[in-house]
């Protein structure tokens, strides 16, 4: 089995800061972590291998500095990386990035694209849908738990809101993952060794020769009009009381609001 894993270098969000003048992210020198869905995205693809066989290709587009990512994934237990960098691909939104994605990945015939649910900063959760859209396989978001992989399908189990479902799909197909779906193992002392070793590829746009008007903010349609922080505006006075008046209170509130609205 060919396994795909999708994998975002973002900033530790611990230790990020908004441009008041401009609501951008100030992303320059803030120390970047592997975005913590996708994580447990390589280790269910790592237990996969362990257990039916599988080869695991991590992809990530980004830029150049997340080599070090990719060794760290290396010395995880990942068999080959990609990264997908040009200046060419820099502010692509969600859909852009998605079609660099698909492109480097229909170069090969993989069983199953494993992707995160979200990533931290741009918290949209949809590059993963989109991506399979692009390669034209069926998929599923918020899955938490791969159940079986039996006569060419899959069989796993995807979180809703009050309910679990049970899903089979056929390969090939993407997922999305919750990061609760594993948990991360450590790096491995002969897989640290190893990745110095390892190539690790990378393409740029020559290799995937996708039209420039595409990609960047020339080519992404979102717009942004406005972002900004939400400032704390009134300070509430905690109340401590017992869960029926709590209910009450808050049936109370809701009432009130509803019908301040009509
Ligand atoms: C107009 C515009 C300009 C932007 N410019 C920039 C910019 O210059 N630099 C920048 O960093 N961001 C930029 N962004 C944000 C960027 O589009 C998103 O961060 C990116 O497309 C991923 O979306 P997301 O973070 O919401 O990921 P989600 O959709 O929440 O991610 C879901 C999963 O998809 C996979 N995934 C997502 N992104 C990647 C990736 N890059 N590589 C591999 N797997 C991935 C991961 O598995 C992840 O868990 C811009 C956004 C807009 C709207």
């Amino acid at each position: 089995m060919k396994i795909a894993v999708l994998v975002k270098q973002v900033p530790d969000t611990n230790e990020i800061q908004v441009d008041k003048a401009n609501g951008t992210l100030i992303r320059e020198g803030i120390p970047t972590i592997i975005n913590p869905d996708d994580l447990s995205a390589v280790e269910v693809a790592l237990q996969m291998k362990e257990t039916y066989g599988a080869f695991v290709h991590v992809f990530t587009m980004g830029p150049k500095n997340a080599v070090n990512m990719l060794k760290e994934l290396y010395a995880r237990g990942v068999d080959q990386t990609t990264l997908l960098t040009d200046r060419q691909f820099a502010g692509s939104d969600t859909w852009s990035t998605s079609l660099v994605l698909s492109t480097a990945l229909k170069q090969d015939a993989f069983d199953l694209i494993i992707a995160g649910r979200q990533a931290i900063d741009g918290d949209t959760a949809q590059v993963g849908a989109q991506v399979a859209e692009f390669v034209d396989i069926p998929h599923v978001s918020y899955v938490d738990q791969i159940i079986d992989v039996k006569d060419k399908e899959l069989f796993i189990r995807k979180q809703e809101e009050t309910q679990f479902l049970k899903i089979k799909l056929p390969f090939p197909c993407l997922i999305t993952v919750l990061d609760s779906i594993a948990q991360p193992r450590y790096m491995n002392m002969v897989h640290i060794f190893n990745q110095t070793e390892t190539p690790i590829h990378i393409l740029d746009n020559n290799a995937l020769s996708i039209d420039p008007a595409l990609l960047g903010i020339k080519g992404s349609p979102t717009r942004v009009k406005k972002t900004f922080t939400k400032e704390i505006t009134k300070k509430q006075t905690p109340s401590t009381l017992d869960p029926y008046e709590a209910a009450e209170r808050i049936v109370n509130l809701i009432y009130k609001k509803a019908k301040g609205a009509s």
